[in-house]
């Protein structure tokens, strides 16, 4: 039998675009023999539609993947109808909305398998405050932060930004605990940058974070299974501007990956041993990308953040690790569906 695989997709979210390539990818990469493929679109206001029209036929690009399923006039059917439609679901929604443990706890009430991790991994690793807070707790190493309130800093921004500078220093950056792909942050490099960058990110989120500035290289991995973890090799991130922001991120704006990483074999052993006990501080299941700074000339690692819902077209960072560690995009798909059914049998 066929398995009945619903792909979320879309999303209320700044990365709605990079959401329909990694659906779109998926679509196409899933063996029509062994899958049967159900596209569920969330348009950008927020509205669920099912693309009842590519049930038998995936689409064949963005386009029809956005405009046909987008059909207003086409009803959609309620999570609860879909539920009984298809066997598990692929949630490639992400940012807040997606990967931040909400459509996991819909997909938790309808008791339906997901890819991925569950509720609490994915707010976890949605709030860089409580990841941070986490990873201090499981002992991981990481830069030095302060994190505050938006209110806390609309009564007491002498307070806060002198708080900042005893404890960290110029330059630092900024950002909003709740966002990905590099909104809403940036650098500072005195009080006057401060206080712009502060109010920059307070528009995103009530929960801020402000860390130090490090220079060091940007390193990645994967890992991937629910409590046995594989990981896979370590990438590296060569950006042309100053920081990765979200233009070098989606649009390829100068930046190079460099898979694998060069780097030193106790380098690439630290970030798989880091990696592991920071997917399981936060209970992750599934995958997930785990991003680092190293700094070369003291060698010391720091770990960055945990992307519970990484980019996930062929040519995004967490495939292509895999796909040099051995494990093609097909054959990554199929295994974290599995990962789902069985995460789902085991919670029962
Ligand atoms: P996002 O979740 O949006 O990817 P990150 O925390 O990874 O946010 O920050 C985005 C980018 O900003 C990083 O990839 C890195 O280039 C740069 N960056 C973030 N934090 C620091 C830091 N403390 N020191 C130096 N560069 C940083
Ligand atoms: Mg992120
Ligand atoms: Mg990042």
């Amino acid at each position: 039998d066929k398995i009945r695989l619903g792909i979320i997709y879309g999303g209320k979210s700044s990365e709605h675009e990079v959401s329909l390539r990694t659906a779109l990818s998926i679509m196409k990469a899933v063996d029509a023999n062994k899958y049967e493929v159900t596209p569920i679109y969330v348009q950008l206001d927020g509205t669920w539609v099912k693309g009842d029209a590519f049930a038998e036929q995936v689409p064949q690009n963005i386009d029809t993947l956005r405009l046909a399923s987008g059909d207003p006039a086409k009803k959609s059917d309620s999570l609860f109808d879909i539920a009984q439609q298809v066997d598990v679901i692929f949630p490639v929604v992400h940012g807040p909305n997606g990967e931040d443990g909400t459509i996991q706890g819909l997909l938790e009430l309808v008791n339906l398998p997901y890819v991925g991790t569950g509720v609490m991994a994915s707010a976890v690793g949605m709030d860089k405050w409580m990841m941070k807070t986490v990873f201090a707790q499981a002992g991981l190493p990481q830069v030095k932060y302060v994190g505050f309130l938006r209110s806390q800093w609309e009564k007491g921004p002498e307070e806060v930004a002198e708080t900042i500078e005893r404890e960290l220093g110029y330059p630092c950056f900024v950002k909003p605990a709740n966002m990905g792909s590099s909104v809403g942050i940036s650098k500072a490099k005195n009080r006057a940058e401060l206080v712009t960058a502060i109010n920059l990110a307070a528009r995103f989120d009530r929960r801020l974070i402000v860390e130090e500035f490090v220079s060091v290289r940007e390193l990645e991995i994967g890992v991937l299974g629910n409590e046995e973890l594989v990981t896979s090799v370590v990438g590296e991130i060569i950006a042309a501007k100053e920081f990765y922001d979200y233009e070098a991120k989606y649009k390829g704006a100068g930046t190079e990956l460099s898979i694998p990483a060069v780097v030193p074999a106790h380098v690439a052993e630290g970030i798989s041993d880091i990696a592991k006990k920071a997917f399981q501080a936060l209970d992750g299941s599934g995958l997930s990308r785990v991003d680092f700074f190293w700094d070369e000339k003291n060698d010391q690692l720091y770990i960055n953040e945990v992307n519970t819902m990484p980019g996930f077209t062929p040519f995004s960072m967490y495939p292509m690790l895999f796909q040099a560690a051995g494990v093609g995009y097909s054959e990554l798909i199929d295994r974290l569906v599995q990962l789902a059914i069985e995460r789902h049998a085991d919670k029962q």
